[in-house]
């Protein structure tokens, strides 16, 4: 297949690629994020910009009917998930392109570390520093799908990028320290889109993994969902429709149990913290999804934490 970098778009033929890790589960929920990003990316009004992401939908047969164009979606902005929920993906990108590239000028951190890194195009479309290492962890069928894609198309990464095939909920220090992560060098970490899918117990082996493998200087952002019962809002317009539209059932997905306060963990290893919702983020930028009524994204916050 020919395909070229070619003023912002990816120009060639997307083909089909083995999609065992993104047909069923959560793996599928990847390629949501990436339809997402590729109706952001051709918006008028971008926040974030992802020339790959419509590839990675148009190359597993599970999206391949999905729309990746905001004129795709006869009811546009009004439809709950590929307008607000999709706007809402838009959002979060390029809050964390934001906080990754300041916070790597600012620590001068060169390792980052992508958990969960699903269909994350970072590597290749952010202006990392010299001698920057991505380290991407996700499941390996997911990543093998990533890979045949990306291989299909000629792009290249803008910093060295390390993929680390490896379940979050299983041993991934060894996975990453044998891949080359120095625990003694500063990172920018990243967790978008995954704790509220592992266990509780995961994620706070998680949150106390990140601290100890970082050195002072380090970052850290991630997302969570704080409402204390996630079916509050199981009726509501963002949930159904993305059970109606495209079959993915976020709460089925989603772990039930009560999560910990991993901020108050965070605080409690030295870190400084801070919380926001999505919507502080919305009038930042004059545009992204508003509060409303019965509403799944209640509870979310991004949290951005830094090691001293
Ligand atoms: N961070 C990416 C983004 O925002 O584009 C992907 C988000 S996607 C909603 C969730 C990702 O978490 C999927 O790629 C999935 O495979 C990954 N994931 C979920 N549970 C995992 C686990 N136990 N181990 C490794 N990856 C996991």
């Amino acid at each position: 297949m020919s395909t070229h970098v070619d003023g912002g778009n990816v120009v060639g033929a997307t083909h089909h690629v083995n999609d065992t890790g993104v047909a069923s589960g959560v793996g599928t929920t990847a390629l949501l994020v990436a339809a997402a990003r590729a109706i952001e990316t051709h918006r008028h009004d971008s926040l974030a910009q992802d020339v790959f992401a419509e590839h990675f939908v148009r190359a597993a047969p599970a999206s391949a009917g999905w729309p990746t164009r905001l004129r795709q979606v006869p009811d546009g902005d009004a439809n709950p998930l590929w307008g607000r929920f999709a706007r809402y993906f838009g959002l979060r990108t390029r809050v964390l392109d934001d906080y990754l590239l300041q916070s790597v000028q600012a620590t001068g951190a060169r390792q980052i570390v992508l958990l969960g890194a699903g269909l994350d195009t970072r590597a290749f479309r952010l202006d990392w520093q010299p001698g920057s290492v991505v380290y991407e962890i996700d499941r390996a069928e997911v990543l093998a799908f990533k890979h045949g894609v990306l291989d299909g198309l000629s792009a290249t990464a803008q910093a060295a990028r390390v993929p680390v095939p490896v379940d979050l909920r299983a041993d991934w220090v060894t996975a990453l320290t044998d891949s080359g992560f120095d625990p003694a060098a500063p990172t920018a970490w990243l967790a978008e889109g995954l704790l509220f899918y592992l266990p509780a117990a995961a994620e706070t082996s998680l949150i106390a993994t990140v601290d100890r493998l970082s050195a002072s200087g380090s970052a850290l952002a991630y997302e969570v969902k704080l409402e204390p019962d996630l079916l509050t809002y199981r009726d509501s317009p963002l949930y159904l429709s993305t059970t109606a539209q495209i079959g993915i059932d976020l709460l089925a997905l989603f772990a039930k149990e009560p999560r910990p306060d991993s901020a108050g963990a965070l605080t409690n290893k030295g870190w400084s913290t801070s919380t926001h919702t999505p919507f502080d983020f919305t009038h930042h930028h004059g545009r992204g999804p508003l509060p409303e009524e019965n509403d799944a994204l209640a509870g979310n916050r991004w949290v951005f934490a830094n090691k001293h």
